[in-house]
């Protein structure tokens, strides 16, 4: 978990700009986001910008729908046209080395928004979640449903013995955050495996094996199918499944649904990220046991008062200062916390906080 709150100094440079712009009167922010195929990018950008223009930001928001290039030339863009500081929710955490050296040398900060930029070291901040307890709690979601843990990981008295088939998902392989998922899940699984309460049926236990590129729902579709076929056809059921994003659990949900799985019969626990509003209904319906909750508009805040901090030359607020080294340097990092969603809570920590009304959940 992230350490207790600690101040940094914006140390970077970038300032405040020609004639002493900056937060509050109309300084440019660039916001460069990765996708709009997904919703949770298309809520955190919204958040972003209407944040920054409160404070009296100019927002060139940009989406590049997961192609790498477009987003190099967005950012490119950006700092032609004077942007004073860029946020950026990377495609490709590797691949910004050249246009941030560029922002470098025009003093731009840059904030690495949600996901970690690598190999660089023209990165200033980074705002995001917890993302290893994030993976923890992917996989205690699962052990939950499975009726072996309650939702904080605590045994459950009258657990089953099992054994339960399990598959395993991950992100994009180009995502930093996609290992920590992962690391944060398989620490927790792992001890159950070791004892045999849980089987990787498939065999497909190394991250490569369960990586899916671009966070791409079909390409999680196609390898449940192939799994269920190669894995599953002598009869066995596949009785959790760990997804780590809720686009992926659609399409695993879809794989499923064609192999002839149906829900209340057999139906396999299955986890998700990001409370999608398609998933959420999928969590009511019981298709989908669980997603974790990363609240966009928090995230928005961070970022949005890492600029401004930056941009009037006060302190900058992160909360971690170790774990997140992009291969160059420990970039100073502000991690928020996330919450498992499950059907009973959805209200509570839902509906309750404003993320989703009564009627989108059941409309
Ligand atoms: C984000 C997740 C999201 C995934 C796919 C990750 O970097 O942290 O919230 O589910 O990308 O968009």
């Amino acid at each position: 978990m992230a350490a207790a709150s600690m101040l940094a100094l914006a140390a970077c440079s970038g300032g405040s700009g020609d004639g002493g712009e900056g937060g509050g009167d109309g300084g440019l922010v660039g916001v460069a986001m990765p996708t709009k195929s997904s919703e949770r990018w298309i809520q955190d950008g919204d958040a972003v910008k209407a944040q920054l223009e409160e404070q009296g930001f100019t927002v060139d928001l940009q989406y590049a729908e997961d192609d790498i290039p477009t987003q190099v030339s967005q950012i490119e863009n950006m700092i032609t046209k004077g942007a004073e500081a860029l946020i950026i929710a990377s495609i490709d955490g590797t691949t910004l080395s050249q246009v941030l050296q560029d922002a470098a040398d025009a003093d731009i900060p840059v904030i690495a928004y949600d996901r970690l930029i690598r190999d660089s070291e023209n990165v200033d901040y980074y705002a995001s979640f917890d993302n290893y307890v994030v993976g923890v709690q992917q996989a205690t979601s699962l052990l939950n449903g499975l009726g072996l843990t309650d939702l904080e990981g605590e045994p459950a008295a009258d657990a089953p013995k099992g054994p339960f088939n399990i598959e395993l998902f991950a992100g994009s392989p180009d995502d930093n955050n996609a290992t920590f998922f992962w690391n944060g899940a398989i620490d927790t699984l792992q001890p159950l495996i070791d004892d045999g309460t849980l089987v990787v049926k498939s065999g497909q236990t190394d991250f490569e094996q369960a990586a899916t590129l671009r966070w791409d729902g079909e390409v999680a579709q196609e390898r449940m199918e192939n799994i269920l076929t190669s894995t599953y056809s002598d009869g066995s059921q596949v009785n959790a499944i760990l997804s780590p994003y809720d686009g992926l659990s659609r399409g695993i949900i879809s794989a499923l649904t064609d192999a002839g799985y149906t829900v209340g019969e057999g139906w396999p626990i299955i986890s998700g990220q990001d409370a999608e509003i398609d998933s959420v209904k999928a969590i009511n319906s019981g298709e989908q046991f669980s997603t974790i909750f990363k609240d966009t508009r928090q995230l928005a805040e961070v970022a949005v008062n890492m600029a401004s901090a930056i941009l009037n030359d006060e302190e900058v607020e992160v909360n971690n200062t170790e774990d997140y080294d992009n291969g160059v340097k420990v970039v100073p990092s502000y991690l928020l916390e996330s919450q498992i969603v499950v059907k009973d809570n959805i209200t509570d920590v839902l509906v309750d906080s404003g993320y989703w009304t009564e009627e989108e959940i059941n409309g």
